[in-house]
C-alpha cells in the first residue's frame, strides 16, 4: 500500500488535504493524525472492519481496547449508556484535553473497539486538526498511538512514517505534539473514579474537580497486581537497546559511574537526566546525553523523541534517572518504567540494588 503524506502548512490547501484524509476514513481506511498528546492511528470507530485494520497495522493484541476520539462534547451521549455525574464534571473541566473517560458503552460501539468490555474509552482532543478530521469523517475515530505495538509513541509525522510506511493509507503531518505523553485514562463508572493510565492531566488536577481519585493497583511500582485496563499488561514504549531506570537518593552518582564504566569499555550509552554537568567528560561519540533541566513538561514532551533518537544513533544501553511520582511525574515514571521493561535500580550510598528486573551485565 502506498502511504500518502499530507503536510499541513497553515494555508488554504489544508482544507483539501483534510477532506482527502477524511474521505479515506469514510472508506474504511486507516489514517494517522496529530493530537496534543501523541500521533493517533485513526479509523472509523463504528466500523468493525476499519478498526481491525488498525490492529493489523500496529501488530496490536486484540484484547487491548481502543480510545474513541470525538470532536464535540455532546457526541459522548451516543456512545454512552448513562453518564455518571463524575464523568460529566470531568468532561466539563478538561475537554478538549488529554483526558480519556471510561464510561458504560451504549452498544453502538463494536467489540473490536472495546475488546468485548461493557465500557468504552472516549476523549475529545485539544487539537484543531484532529477535531476537524473527526468532523469531516462524520464519525468518532478509534485511535491508538500510531506506533508499532511496543515501540515508543510517535510525536512527529516522521516517527509515524518510520513505523507505518506502506501499512496505512495516509499520514497528516501537523508538526510536533505539545504534550508528548498519552492521555490520562480514568474509569468513571466506579463510585470513586480510578486512574487506569496516568497522563497529561494529573491526579491532583482530577481531585480538584471530583474529590478523591484512586490509582489502579497495577500502577504501583512494587505490586504485581492484575491490570484492569487490558493494555496495561503489555510491554510498551520500548526502545531497541536495553534500558535501566535509576532511583533513590544517590541515583546521580551511580548514573555517572555507570556511564563512565560503560563508555570506558567502548559501550555506547544513551542517558536521560536533569543536568548535563556530570557527563561532560564522557568520550565523544560514545554518549548521547539528553537533559531537561528538571522541568517535567520538557521531559514528558521529549522522552519518546529521545528514545527514538537513541535507536537511530545505535546506542547499546540506555540509563535514565527517575523522577518523583507526583504531578506529571506519575505519568513520566510510568512510561520510563515500561520503556525500561521494569529494570529499576535503587541507588543508596555505595549500593546499587536491583529493585525489579535485571541489572546491566557489566556491573
Ligand atoms: P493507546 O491506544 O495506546 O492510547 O492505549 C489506550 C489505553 O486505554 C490502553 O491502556 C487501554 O487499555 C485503555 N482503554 C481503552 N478502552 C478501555 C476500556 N473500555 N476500559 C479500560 N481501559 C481502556
Ligand atoms: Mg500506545
Amino acid at each position: 500500500m502506498k502511504t500518502q503524506l499530507w503536510r499541513l502548512a497553515g494555508n488554504e490547501e489544508d482544507g483539501r488535504k483534510l477532506r482527502e484524509a477524511a474521505a479515506l476514513l469514510r472508506n474504511g481506511e486507516v489514517v494517522a493524525f496529530p493530537t496534543e498528546t501523541v500521533y493517533g492511528l485513526g479509523a472509523n470507530g463504528l466500523d468493525a472492519d476499519a478498526v481491525r485494520r488498525i490492529f493489523a497495522a500496529k501488530g496490536r493484541p486484540a484484547d487491548n481496547p481502543l480510545i474513541l476520539h470525538i470532536a464535540e462534547k455532546n457526541e459522548i451521549k451516543d456512545l454512552a449508556s448513562g453518564l455518571t455525574p463524575n464523568a460529566i464534571a470531568l468532561a466539563e473541566a478538561f475537554w478538549p484535553g488529554p483526558l480519556t473517560l471510561v464510561i458504560k458503552s451504549s452498544g453502538v460501539v463494536p467489540d473490536e473497539v472495546t475488546a468485548g468490555l461493557d465500557t468504552v474509552a472516549v476523549r475529545m482532543p485539544n487539537h484543531e486538526v484532529a477535531r476537524e478530521l473527526i468532523r469531516l469523517a462524520g464519525c468518532p475515530l478509534a485511535a491508538p498511538s500510531a506506533n508499532k505495538s511496543g515501540r515508543p509513541s510517535p510525536t512527529k509525522a516522521q516517527d509515524v512514517l518510520e513505523d507505518m510506511d506502506g501499512l496505512i493509507a495516509g499520514i497528516l503531518d501537523g508538526g510536533g505534539c505539545a504534550i508528548g505523553v498519552e492521555s490520562t485514562v480514568v474509569d468513571t463508572t466506579l463510585p470513586v473514579p480510578m486512574i487506569l493510565r496516568p497522563g497529561g492531566i494529573t491526579r491532583e488536577m482530577l481531585e480538584e474537580v471530583v474529590g478523591a481519585v484512586g490509582l489502579d493497583p497495577a500502577l504501583e511500582s512494587d505490586k504485581e497486581a492484575v491490570p484492569r485496563a487490558p493494555g496495561m499488561k503489555y510491554r510498551h514504549y520500548a526502545p531497541k537497546a536495553p534500558m535501566y531506570l535509576l532511583v533513590g537518593r544517590d541515583a546521580d552518582i551511580h548514573l555517572a559511574r555507570l556511564a563512565q564504566l560503560l563508555t570506558s569499555r567502548g559501550v555506547k550509552v544513551g542517558i536521560v537526566t536533569d543536568e548535563k554537568d556530570a557527563f561532560a567528560a564522557l568520550p565523544e561519540g560514545l554518549a548521547e546525553v539528553k537533559t531537561y533541566g528538571g522541568l517535567l513538561p520538557v521531559l514528558a514532551g521529549k522522552l519518546y523523541q529521545w528514545l527514538r533518537e537513541f535507536d537511530r544513533a545505535g546506542v547499546a544501553v540506555i540509563l535514565a534517572k527517575g523522577v518523583p511520582e507526583n504531578g506529571l511525574g506519575l505519568a513520566v515514571m510510568n512510561r520510563l518504567r515500561k520503556a525500561a521493561g521494569n529494570n529499576v535500580l535503587l541507588a543508596e550510598g555505595q549500593n546499587l540494588l536491583v529493585q525489579s528486573g535485571t541489572r546491566p551485565d557489566i556491573i
